[in-house]
């Protein structure tokens, strides 16, 4: 625990699951030093700390992309630093925070204040995401091209659906000429007016609905106007068997579109409202689905239909969330139990191999945010996470880092689990403590 960076670390015996080189490899050994992979016999590998791997799962680079970390503007639900605590807790490397802030991410300055943010904390990576109109209000272009300069991987007005298609269809074009996808949250919000899934469990509670449909139509209007203009469109959070039609058309014809899809859709549906009531904790958007569409959502991951896996982590306080039904925010708080529901959604019933499924969070964001990373070779960054995939563990809001603990997840028993956090050869996290790099942790 001394070490942090200068002195070695050699990990023993893990099982090496790395997607950027298709590799899944058992009893494995890994040496770093100084922040980079090195081969065994390295003469600076002597007197490296020695770390019993036997176990575990090592995988490079997981990266959320899609993470909501309120800062600038209400950083009572969560700040930068909180927000990487909490990334760095569940395992995850890299995050690419979504602009929809006070202000909106919609300047090349502020784009570059939140990259240098995450350096300064030196946790994890941050990634910013541009938005894609100003303000995000869906009127004008926002300055695409000097935000990525200053490093926007992406653009998205999350939040905020791009409602129109003309506008849809410029940043498209223009996007595409730098190059970088545009990430739409899809919702016909003239359709979208309810709190929750449309169907029996809302007539049930007198809850007023959303069909899926105010998803797919968006879907598909994307998906046609991703095939007029020839960019890139990657589209967050699908929660709909349309959408999932829409995206296979688009694979089919190989287009440049890639898709999302986040824990809870693919873990929880929308009977967790008549267990939870109305306690707005199950309040998301899109919101939780049907028993029939989380198991077409399941298998078009399984079938390898979906690129990314990301948490849309969304965290609000208490009070915001104690609100009724609703008045209370959409969101749930998901980096820390990204990687949990994510393999007992997945794996523990064997649905999908390890390496297929760690590609959806380590190869599949960096292809969409254009990151590069060559896989666990000699001189690549040791951004590495060790995971214990059989630990179960029930979750416990109050050990979250992040300030936003609203998750329908509380009291579940989860399998796997993040037990340590490498970012360019320091440990962020050994054994669910996080590590600051001398950052006060203001939080717990
Ligand atoms: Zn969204």
């Amino acid at each position: 625990m001394t070490d942090n960076g200068m002195t070695g670390v050699c990990l023993r015996g893990v099982r090496v699951i790395d997607p950027f080189r298709d590799v899944d490899s058992r009893d494995e050994d890994l040496t770093v030093v100084g922040g980079l992979i090195v081969p065994r016999d390295d003469p600076r590998a002597r007197g490296c700390v020695e770390i019993d791997g036997r176990g575990l799962w090592l995988v490079p680079r997981i990266v959320d992309m899609h993470v909501h970390f309120r800062e600038p503007g209400q950083t009572w639900k969560e700040t930068i630093e909180t927000g990487c605590q909490a990334a760095a807790h569940g395992g995850v490397t890299g995050v690419a925070p979504m602009p929809n802030t006070l202000p909106v991410v919609d300047t090349p300055e502020l784009v570059e204040w939140e990259a240098q943010r995450g350096a300064d904390l030196g946790l994890v990576h941050v990634y910013p995401i541009g938005a894609i109109t100003r303000q995000s209000q869906g009127e004008a272009l926002a300055d695409l091209y000097f935000m990525h300069q200053k490093g926007a991987r992406a653009f998205s007005d999350d939040g905020h659906p791009l409602t129109s298609s003309a506008l849809m269809r410029a940043a498209l074009t223009y996007a595409a000429t730098l190059p970088a996808a545009i990430i739409n949250h899809a919702e016909d919000r003239q359709l979208a007016t309810g709190w929750c899934n449309e169907g029996p469990v809302a007539e049930q509670l007198g809850l007023a609905g959303t069909p899926e449909a105010a998803e797919a139509v968006m879907v598909w209007r994307d998906v046609m106007l991703a095939e007029l203009t020839g960019g890139w469109l990657h589209e967050a959070h699908v929660s709909t068997v349309e959408s999932l039609h829409a995206i296979r058309y688009a694979k089919a014809k190989q287009l440049g579109v890639t898709a999302e899809v986040t824990p809870h859709h693919l873990l929880l549906t929308d009977d967790a409202l008549r267990e939870w009531r109305y306690d707005p904790v199950t309040k998301v958007n899109p919101p939780l689905r049907s028993k029939a569409t989380r198991e077409a959502l399941v298998k078009a991951v399984s079938d390898g239909d979906i690129d990314v896996i990301a948490s849309d982590h969304a965290p609000h306080h208490a009070d915001e969330k104690s609100l009724n039904y609703q008045e209370a925010p959409y969101g749930i708080s998901g980096l820390e139990t990204l990687l949990g529901a994510t393999f007992t959604a997945l794996l523990e019933p064997g649905l999908m191999r390890p390496l297929d499924l760690m590609r959806l969070l380590t190869v599949g964001p960096h292809r969409v945010l254009r990151l590069s990373y060559p896989g666990l070779i000699p001189g690549a960054a040791a951004d590495l996470t060790l995971i214990d995939p059989q630990r179960r563990w029930v979750v416990d809001p109050g050990q979250f880092y992040s300030r936003g603990r609203n998750t329908p997840l509380a009291g579940r028993t989860l399998v796997g689990q993040a037990v340590a956090t490498m970012v360019q050869g320091r440990w962020v996290m050994r054994d669910g403590e996080v590590l600051n790099a001398g950052v006060s942790n203001l939080h717990r």
